[in-house]
């Protein structure tokens, strides 16, 4: 089956499948799929896509049923992406596929967890989510035989590597090339970039109204909030409270939505590049909001940042959050042998060839892959005398 019935109405400068600068492990073409469609169904079946279930974004996992975890905030990531990638005439299947895979790499505990071991390795190289996540679809997955890791065309790790440090950069071959050079990635890329952007922002209301840490009064200081709230208020007085929310934030989902694919469609228009490699070539990223807009999202930001991420309730989870990660690191890092047996193998391999900073990044994969609870649990049975181990 050709790429062209299975990819209709693509743009020129969009990815093309029958285009792609391929998988570091060359594979026959797939039948009924395409490259982007492989790519993403392998990362669905991924067991890091499985363990965002269980890993939060602000909130510790047992917190609440209600809040988002990493699998449904990349799930909606994926809807606002998929949705703008469609009137774009992106590539929808490497659209979905980037969202989808771009926060594999998180360490459990949200931000807080990714400071912290960031913060543990500090002496040995640092941590970084984007290229952890890139390392769990290059390396760390274990689920083919002719290959580590997923194999992924190089579009979808592109998108992955979202940002990177030069000194990262410089050692990670043709995928870190840009960071050096200063271009764009796809435009796929930058899509699923502004979705994540969208989809936080926004959910982060909805769980900071629910879990009562953030009021509906205090939101009408935001601007975006205020205006789509009146509105609703005005043409449904009745309507009750949650609903009244709700519909808010659907609303203010749908304006910054509707703004990023006109400025981005005017953008498009303007520069016209012919192709995937114009859109590299560009100084600067073609998608993204009106001025206007962009500042009423950069208000809501600051918003959820002193008001939620700051608030003592949050500050506590992520400080509970922090030791149980240090103290995690410097456990594995005395005694790499009290990691599971292929952690401990792992880090003796790492240590052969890169000493102290090679165990560490054992050590460091396995605590980034432990979900919330997870980690709790290793925690007790490390710690806790009376724990089973
Ligand atoms: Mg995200």
């Amino acid at each position: 089956m050709t790429d062209t019935l299975l990819e209709p109405g693509l743009a020129a400068y969009a990815a093309h499948s029958a285009d792609s600068r391929g998988r570091a492990c060359p594979e026959p073409a797939p039948n009924y799929r395409t490259e982007f469609q492989r790519d993403r169904d392998r990362i669905v079946h991924s067991t890091a896509f499985r363990r965002l279930a269980y890993k939060t974004q602000v909130f510790v996992n047992h917190e609440g049923d209600l809040y988002r975890t990493r699998v449904t905030h990349s799930l909606e990531v994926a809807q606002i992406a998929r949705s703008i990638a469609r009137v774009l005439q992106l590539n929808e299947s490497l659209t979905e596929a980037i969202c989808l895979a771009h926060d594999l790499g998180h360490t459990p505990f949200g931000h807080a967890g990714q400071d912290a071991l960031n913060e543990c390795m500090r002496e040995f190289g640092g941590f970084e989510h984007n290229l952890q996540s890139l390392r769990v679809v290059d390396e760390l997955e274990e689920r083919y035989a002719e290959f580590p890791g997923l194999n992924l065309t190089f579009e979808c790790r592109e998108g992955i590597l979202k940002h990177c440090s030069l000194n990262n950069a410089r050692q990670l071959g043709t995928i870190g090339e840009r960071f050096i050079r200063r271009e764009q990635p796809g435009l796929e890329a930058q899509l699923a970039n502004l979705a994540d952007e969208i989809a936080y922002n926004n959910h982060d209301v909805d769980d900071g109204v629910r879990s009562g840490l953030v009021t509906v009064e205090q939101l009408q200081e935001v601007p975006l909030f205020q205006c789509q709230y009146e509105k609703v208020r005005q043409r449904y007085p009745q309507v009750a409270d949650r609903r009244l929310v709700h519909e808010t934030i659907r609303r203010m989902i749908n304006r910054v939505v509707t703004d990023l694919i006109d400025t981005s469609t005017a953008q498009l228009q303007a520069a016209a590049p012919a192709d995937i490699a114009a859109v590299r070539g560009m100084s600067q990223p073609l998608l993204g909001f009106s001025d206007a807009v962009r500042e009423e999202h950069l208000e809501l930001k600051r918003f959820l940042r002193e008001r939620l991420y700051r608030h003592y309730r949050v500050l506590r989870m992520t400080s509970k959050a922090r030791r149980v990660i240090r103290e995690l690191f410097d456990a594995f890092m005395n005694e790499s042998a009290l990691m599971p047996d292929e952690h401990n193998q792992a880090a003796q391999r790492l240590d052969t060839h890169n000493a102290e900073a090679g165990k560490a990044r054992a050590v460091a994969d396995y605590i980034a892959g432990m979900t919330d609870r997870y980690a709790i649990l290793e925690h007790r049975r490390i710690f806790n005398p009376a724990e089973r181990t």
